[in-house]
């Protein structure tokens, strides 16, 4: 299942050591970035054999690059995959499911509890004819009830951001396999460390490079693995253009080429460089952000002045056994209330380390009222039904040093 079962070495041993199991140019040790948008052949047939797919090769940079391609390695082997796919951001990664796989009439089952801007994009499909139903993921039943004879595509998170429900993965998986339904996970939360979907039979893997890949929030891009598991030649959606290579190429093929090519949210060579850089430390950083949210999410459970605490390491979450099998660690991400009398905003702004901004998977802790911010648009009965309190306060923990943290997330307790 992990990557240490599939290679030789353990996960960050092959990660460092990735792009030299291909010859790098001039014995560099990182892919150098590559900014030519276009491709020069000294015999005009290989530029066509290229163009056919006959040839390996580049053309265009909106379409492969070769700092983008060792990226692209990169994360395959972190996910175990037969083929991944990067894009400008993780956005763009879902959408790119959307645009290359799915038609009007088609169906989706998903989870309720979504990332805001994937919600927002199954609004959107929904009004281009693809009929999409929300479930409560942490139980297989509804999501069965959910499918459809249209239905084409499953599509769950991990953990859920802010309330870090997790998935009946290994249930949604199975389910999944035995109805050929294309199973598509967003493993932005875990990270391929923490956790391969590929173990519970995923078709595609969706991560956000931008998170705890990257890890430093200085790049955007985003990743779409296929884990070779999935029979594309039982998909009804695939051109018979895609159905020259081989059927477990057939799914990539038409994402390359009808979502990518025809889309365009192409990463840049340079955001694909930090990434990789980044990548190279993940699993230090993850093993450090998950230590230290144990131990500041054990703090504010214990302290009276905090009303609930939701974290897939505390015993009290209702998946922490799921999560206990499942995962390598719990991760950086949790949420909590504090009690009435303290206001959200107030305990923020008394935060020294903690600061007020969106994004995830950072080096540095981050914290932000998420009813007044990234569920703000949906408004108050959509997050009710998401679970989503107005005074809920959610956290990416970083690597800071653990006891800096805790105190921290104390002292700010104390009302002046
Ligand atoms: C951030 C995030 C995305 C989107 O990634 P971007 O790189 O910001 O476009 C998708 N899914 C999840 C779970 C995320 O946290």
């Amino acid at each position: 299942m992990s990557i240490e079962t599939k290679n030789k070495y353990g996960f960050t041993t092959t990660v460092v050591h990735g792009d030299r199991q291909k010859i790098i140019e001039h014995g560099s040790l990182h892919k150098p970035v590559h900014t030519s948008v276009t491709y020069g052949y000294q015999d005009a047939r290989q530029l066509a054999e290229v163009f056919q797919g006959r040839a390996q090769g580049y053309r265009y940079g909106r379409q492969g690059n070769p700092t983008v391609a060792a990226l692209e390695d990169k994360v395959n082997v972190m996910e175990g995959g037969s083929a991944t796919i990067c894009f400008a951001t993780g956005m763009a990664a879902i959408g790119a499911v959307v645009q290359g796989l799915l038609r009007a009439g088609d169906h989706v089952v998903s989870s309720a509890f979504l990332f805001g801007n994937t919600a927002s994009v199954w609004q959107t499909i929904q009004g281009q004819g693809i009929g999409v139903t929300m479930v409560d993921v942490t139980d297989v039943a509804q999501v069965e009830a959910a499918l459809t004879a249209n239905t084409r595509v499953v599509f769950v998170e991990t953990v859920a951001n802010p309330r870090t429900q997790i998935a009946d993965l290994k249930r949604i998986g199975a389910l999944c396999t035995s109805r050929g339904i294309l199973f598509v996970v967003d493993n932005t939360m875990t990270s391929p460390y923490l956790f391969q979907p590929k173990a519970v039979g995923a078709s595609l893997v969706i991560n956000s490079l931008t998170k705890s890949i990257g890890g430093h929030g200085n790049a955007l891009g985003g990743a779409l693995t296929d884990t070779g598991i999935f029979e594309w030649s039982q998909y009804p959606n695939i051109l018979n253009s895609y159905k020259k290579f081989p059927p477990v190429q057939w799914g990539m093929a038409q994402i390359r080429a009808k979502s990518l090519r025809d889309f365009g949210a192409a990463i840049g060579p340079e955001a694909a460089h930090h990434i990789a850089v980044g990548a190279e430390t993940m699993a230090l950083r993850m093993d450090r952000s998950s230590a230290n949210a144990l131990a500041v999410a054990q703090m504010l459970e214990a302290d009276p002045r905090v009303s609930v605490v939701h974290y897939p390491g505390l015993k009290s979450h209702p998946q922490h056994a799921l999560a206990s099998e499942l995962f390598r660690s719990f991760g950086y991400l949790l949420s909590f209330e504090l009690q009435p009398e303290i206001d959200c905003f107030d305990y923020l702004n008394r935060m020294k380390l903690g600061i007020s901004a969106t994004h995830l998977g950072d080096n540095r802790t981050l914290v932000l009222p998420v009813a007044h911010t990234i569920f703000y648009e949906m408004g108050q009965e959509a997050r009710a039904r998401m679970g989503i309190s107005e005074s809920l306060i959610r956290v990416s923990i970083g690597i800071e040093d653990t006891v800096d943290l805790v105190a921290d997330f104390k002292q700010a307790l104390d009302v002046q």
